[in-house]
């Protein structure tokens, strides 16, 4: 029954929606008959509208509105509408929705977001707000239009039914006030029987695409549709369940194996982004992963919650289809990306932001027959930042849309001065591939420029095959009748699923970096994934490209198993036009490898402060590096060959170690047990002393945040003597 409320709510949005966009402080004195509509619908109370300034500020609100809510003298205009409006996300039953101080700062889209309000008499008000921010012509905001509903009729009764019930009705999944409630029991009893829980907060990537152009009922059906998939994967594991939108949670009781969790959470993702069949049509969506572990990550259900939806967030910046574990590193990670979003938009504005580009080589004859350009910015205080870091911020609002447009032109013309033998590949992101007249920005530039499409190629990753399948194949027939060539990036990682590449839309196939990196080790299953790889390419008639090949004998593999192209340091690294223009000797460039004979295992180099536990005594030393099965340490002189260690990597992460070599100040360390991958490119263990034994030692119960080397203080207590020298770590 609450669904039918919902809708209709949605049907008075989804109308009030549409004249927001045209009404504004200044409606066009031409059309009357449209201003008297709108007066009348704001009368009727079916829908209001609303302005703010580029600071926030409400700058207008619709009359009826304004009576109803302003006290005497009390002056809305002019106040910042967080003040105005306040978010009802504690609310048991109400929708989850990021914060609208978030939403506003990040200048987002607010779309169908429920907002609680007190007007004139004191009475609670609830609203549905759409809004869309707005830009003058040299792209700078200037404040918010939008459009609300109140709902407070509906609105009381769909939480008050939402909290008498535990279950989801779409889903028939445990609903949020099932899922808190659950928590709080285990984690009160956990902590008396000393157990673990891990939580994992699961997100769709792109679900709102779908329910936008496949129409909500499709909606619907998709996130039954994943229901399903989520519970046959947990099982009776733990509980699955929706806590609203699309957003999923699972909980599992007596479980901390980070390796197991990891594979869990893995397998979710894969299964989640396999294609759906909606009322006959296609649907691919991703999802992203966050995890945290009770009582490690936190010992109450806002701690563990809170840990989990960090870890959500930062799996969703990576790149999105993929997982994150809390870590407390990532506390501050969040306010450090908004404040990289700010700066970004100045490099932006100030045209800092400038393109490199590396080759792609023939390992037959050592030719270049193409450049990939890649983004650099130089930040004048932070020095350079890494693509990796600033395209996912970029992506988060329409800035990506400008850089992406602004490498095109750049990249085109860039081209045009090079032999004409010779490429151009341009990464497009998916936001802006997806996005309507994509292909009339790259007609732009290529016009503008005068490069033959031909030798423009675009590469894209398997994130664009998301949402409504059909409207993707459209975007692909478009481009290709300019005559610009599509290279599929990144293959193999992602969501992994061939049916695309049937569909012939691809000239080039690059096969991911980490089947090439290291595929020369004994053992490795690489090599095989790379004959496949190219096997399947030539088949349907694509080129494939060896992406990021370091070593020798890594150029050695990937030309025997039949790469056409090879990129990576090997060859050169990315280039600045002004160095790469001499290096044309009669129209074509010839670039030699040059590079280590040997791939090396692949180890995280760092100078990072661990602890390091003999006998009795706790030593500071340095990690100089880090694999899956050993380490590096600097600090201690005079620790014999033999010597076992426990080395403590913080936040309560124990590793049973043996030193195997050594010189004067330095030891190489073999672990006990092999670490785990952390699903962002570095490892951990799988398993870390509970903050409750932590708890019976005298430290006091928390969970392990901050203060990641809680055994250190044992240190004070434990005045024993050491064995080996302490070297001074301040130099
Ligand atoms: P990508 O498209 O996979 O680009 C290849 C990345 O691998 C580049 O990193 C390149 O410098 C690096 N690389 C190439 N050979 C080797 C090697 O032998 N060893 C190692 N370790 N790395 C190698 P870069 O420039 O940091 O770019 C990172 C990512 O940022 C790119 O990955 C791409 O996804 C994104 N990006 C860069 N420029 C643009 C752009 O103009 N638009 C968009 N949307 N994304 C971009
Ligand atoms: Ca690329
Ligand atoms: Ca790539």
């Amino acid at each position: 029954m609450a669904l039918g409320f919902l809708k209709s709510v949605r049907d008075q949005a989804a109308q009030a929606r549409t004249p927001a966009a045209a009404a504004a402080p200044q409606l066009p004195a031409a059309r009357p008959e449209r201003v008297s509509v709108l007066s009348e619908v704001e009368q009727l109370g079916v829908g209001m509208f609303w302005a703010t300034d580029a600071q926030g500020r409400l700058s207008f609100l619709s009359q009826r509105a304004l009576q109803d809510l302003e006290t005497d003298g009390g002056d809305l205009i002019g106040k910042p509408l967080v003040d105005v409006f306040s978010d009802i996300d504690s609310e048991p039953g109400a929708p989850t929705q990021r914060s609208l101080s978030f939403k506003l700062k990040a200048h987002s889209k607010l779309d169908e977001h429920v907002i609680a309000l007190t007007d004139a008499r004191g009475s609670m008000r609830w609203w549905r707000l759409n809004g869309r921010p707005l830009t003058n012509a040299k792209g700078e905001f200037m404040g918010y239009r939008g459009s609300a509903v109140d709902i407070s009729g509906q609105y009381a009764y769909e939480t008050r039914v939402a909290r008498q019930s535990q279950i989801d009705e779409l889903t028939g999944l445990a609903n949020r006030r099932k899922l808190g409630d659950k928590l709080n029991a285990m984690l009160g009893a956990f902590r008396i029987s000393k157990r673990s829980c891990a939580m994992l907060m699961i997100d769709l990537d792109r679900f709102k695409q779908v329910n936008d152009t496949m129409g909500h009922p499709a909606g619907d059906e998709l996130l039954k549709q994943v229901a399903k998939r989520l519970t046959s994967l947990v099982k009776d594991r733990g509980e699955v369940g929706r806590l609203g939108g699309d957003e999923f949670q699972v909980l599992l009781p007596d479980m901390d194996d980070r390796g197991t969790l990891g594979e869990l959470a893995n397998r979710i993702v894969q299964s989640i982004s396999q294609p759906y069949t909606i009322n006959g049509r296609r649907a691919i969506i991703g999802t992203s992963v966050g995890i945290a572990i009770a009582p490690y990550d936190g010992v109450d259900t806002d701690e563990l919650t809170r840990a989990a939806d960090m870890a959500l967030y930062s799996a969703k910046e990576t790149r999105g289809g993929t997982f994150c574990f809390f870590t407390s590193e990532l506390r501050d990670a969040a306010s450090k990306s908004a404040m990289l979003g700010d700066r970004l938009r100045d490099a932006v504005d100030r045209d800092e932001l400038s393109l490199v580009y590396q080759p792609l080589v023939d390992p037959e004859t050592n030719v270049v027959r193409c450049f990939e350009a890649l983004l650099r910015w130089h930040d004048p205080q932070e020095g350079f930042i890494s693509p990796a870091l600033f395209i996912p911020v970029a992506e988060n609002d329409d800035l990506i849309i400008r850089i992406g447009e602004m490498a095109l032109r750049r990249a085109c013309a860039d081209a045009l001065t090079w032999p004409e033998t010779i490429r151009v590949a341009v990464n497009v992101s998916a936001k802006q591939f997806i996005r309507p007249g994509f292909h009339k920005t790259v007609a732009a530039a290529l016009e503008a420029s005068g490069l033959p499409p031909g030798r423009l190629e675009l590469e894209i990753t398997e994130s664009v095959f998301v949402g409504d399948l059909e409207s993707v194949d459209a975007i692909f027939r478009d481009l290709k009748k300019l005559g610009v060539r599509l290279a599929l990036d990144d293959f193999g990682t992602g969501y992994s699923s061939l049916g695309y590449l049937k569909g012939g839309h691809f000239d080039k196939l690059k096969i991911d970096q980490s089947f090439v990196r290291g595929c020369t080790e004994n053992g490795d299953i690489n090599p095989a994934i790379i004959s496949a790889i190219v096997a399947l390419a030539k088949a349907l008639g694509m080129e494939t490209v060896a992406e990021g090949v370091e070593a020798m004998d890594e150029l050695a593999l990937v030309r025997e198993r039949g790469a056409d192209l090879v990129q990576g340091y090997i060859y050169s690294r990315p280039l600045k036009q002004e160095d790469l223009l001499p290096r044309f000797a009669d129209g074509t460039m010839k670039v030699t490898a040059e590079g280590p004979a040997r791939h090396r295992a692949e180890r995280i180099s760092m100078f990072r402060k661990v602890g390091l536990i003999h006998e009795d005594h706790y030593y500071d030393v340095i990690l100089r590096n880090l694999s899956k099965t050993g380490a590096r340490i600097n600090g201690l002189a005079g620790v014999p060959i033999g010597t076992e260690v426990v080395l403590d990597l913080g936040h309560g992460q124990l590793v049973v170690s043996k030193v195997v070599n050594a010189t004067e100040a330095s030891q190489g360390l073999k672990f006990e047990t092999a670490l785990v991958s952390d699903g962002s490119g570095g490892f951990m263990t799988r398993h870390r002393i509970s903050p409750y034994s932590l708890a019976e030692a005298g430290i006091p119960l928390a969970a392990l945040g901050a203060g990641a080397f809680p055994l250190a203080r044992w240190r004070e207590a434990h005045k024993s003597v050491p064995r080996f020298v302490q070297l001074d770590l301040s130099i």
